[in-house]
């Protein structure tokens, strides 16, 4: 007989480490927007897996992808060629408008790439003295969980008991241009920043900043690299977050729904010039640019342009942020997003609602305490999001 809910929390609870506090609901199947639990109760996704499930779940396209490359290869490493990666490549080429393309498996490691290669750079391109370049991250950033990236954290809980740390990166507030022109020093390497801050809470820099920020790391010799893991593809409202100020960056970092919730599969996306100072030896991961991710993340990109799911996410988003600020509640301090990627911030703790919503079919996942994150998959419709709607305003707005 088969585990229910219960018992399989507990089986999970009993061997796993404690790294994640899950809601108590045990998703054993999904399709499009919707999740269900063994007892056969449907949820509706409104957290995608941190934005990694923008083409809705199991989508037949990507997983017809999946099933065809599994009946035919599935990893070669990168000794060899195979015959899914140029197609790879050249598909994320086209679409970030770069020369070249690293692929890794996930987002750490992307980034991990990105701080590799800005570092290169600095030394065979800027000529900043031997181990001298620094890179300038935000305050609030998410970057992942690798000891460097967790060396640029500036969340305790984060850090505690993980030094000693990789040094080599300087901190300034986010949306701070003048304290960012005072952080760049002649062995300034790259600027790293997320366009958006996803886990800090949904936080969207004064108009401008990204462009300003540009410009001034230009003017500087200074790269400047955008997280957008969590904010690409489509999540937003646009293509990448940074198409918000018409802003292109020396490099994309890019990971979650390039692999269609499906296939972890992560890359960075630049030109020759900085991605060019990686000779063979130098970088690499044994899964990165495997044929079954790239098979799957080409499924998944065409999804994405096939549904138009950049533009729906821009209408839809428009339509359910508009609806959620008619929600009277004295503790709803602000309401704010972009595309499919709004946050509720409230002046209390997030948890309890989010707990609510969950007891009414709904799942979301509260970041930062006090934030909702509402993100569903992109291919959710109209009917659903006044579905999730009239919950919403039941728990928040009868209090
Ligand atoms: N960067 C951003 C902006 C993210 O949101 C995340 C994950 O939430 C990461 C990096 C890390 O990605 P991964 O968990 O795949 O390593």
């Amino acid at each position: 007989q088969a585990m229910d809910s219960s018992e399989l929390i507990k089986r999970e609870e009993k061997y796993g480490a404690k790294n994640y506090h899950p809601l108590p609901i045990v998703i054993s199947k999904a399709e499009r927007v919707w999740v269900e639990d063994p007892e056969g109760n449907k949820y509706m996704d409104m957290l995608s897996a941190y934005s990694a499930v923008n083409q809705g779940h199991r989508h037949p396209k990507i997983i017809q992808a999946l099933k065809d490359q599994a009946d035919k290869v599935t990893l070669t490493s990168r000794a060899f060629f195979n015959d899914q990666l140029g197609a790879f490549y050249e598909k994320l080429s086209k679409m970030t408008g770069k020369e070249m393309i690293l692929p890794m498996n996930t987002g750490a490691e992307a980034v991990e790439t990105a701080i590799k290669a800005a570092r290169r750079w600095a030394y065979d391109v800027k000529k900043v003295p031997a181990d001298q370049a620094e890179i300038i991250v935000c305050d609030g950033n998410f970057h992942g969980r690798t000891i460097t990236v967790t060396s640029f954290s500036s969340t305790e809980e984060y850090r505690r008991g993980f030094g000693p740390f990789t040094p080599g990166f300087k901190i300034v507030p986010y949306g701070d241009l003048d304290a960012l022109k005072q952080a760049i020093t002649p062995n300034t390497a790259a600027f790293l920043v997320e366009p958006i801050q996803g886990e800090a809470g949904i936080v969207i820099p004064r108009e401008g900043f990204l462009r300003e920020a540009k410009k001034l790391c230009e003017e500087n010799n200074v790269l400047f690299l955008v997280d957008e893991i969590q904010t690409g593809f489509g999540r937003t409202g646009k293509l990448f977050a940074c198409d918000w100020e018409n802003v292109v960056p020396d490099m994309y970092i890019m990971g979650k729904a390039l692999g269609g919730g499906v296939f972890p599969i992560s890359a960075v996306a630049a030109n020759k010039q900085i991605l060019g100072v990686f000779e063979p030896g130098s970088h690499g991961s044994t899964f990165g640019g495997n044929p079954l991710g790239c098979a799957v993340a080409v499924a998944a990109l065409d999804v994405l342009e096939e549904e138009n799911l950049v533009n729906r996410s821009l209408e839809l988003g428009q339509y359910f942020i508009d609806k959620l600020r008619t929600i009277d509640n004295p503790e709803i301090r602000e309401i704010r997003g972009r595309g499919l990627f709004i946050g509720i911030e409230l002046t209390t703790k997030a948890r309890p609602y989010c707990e609510q919503l969950k007891q009414l079919g709904l799942l979301c996942k509260e970041t930062h305490e006090t934030t909702i994150r509402f993100a569903p998959p992109l291919v959710i419709d109209k009917e659903e999001l006044d579905w999730a709607f009239e919950r919403i305003q039941k728990v928040l707005g009868d209090s």
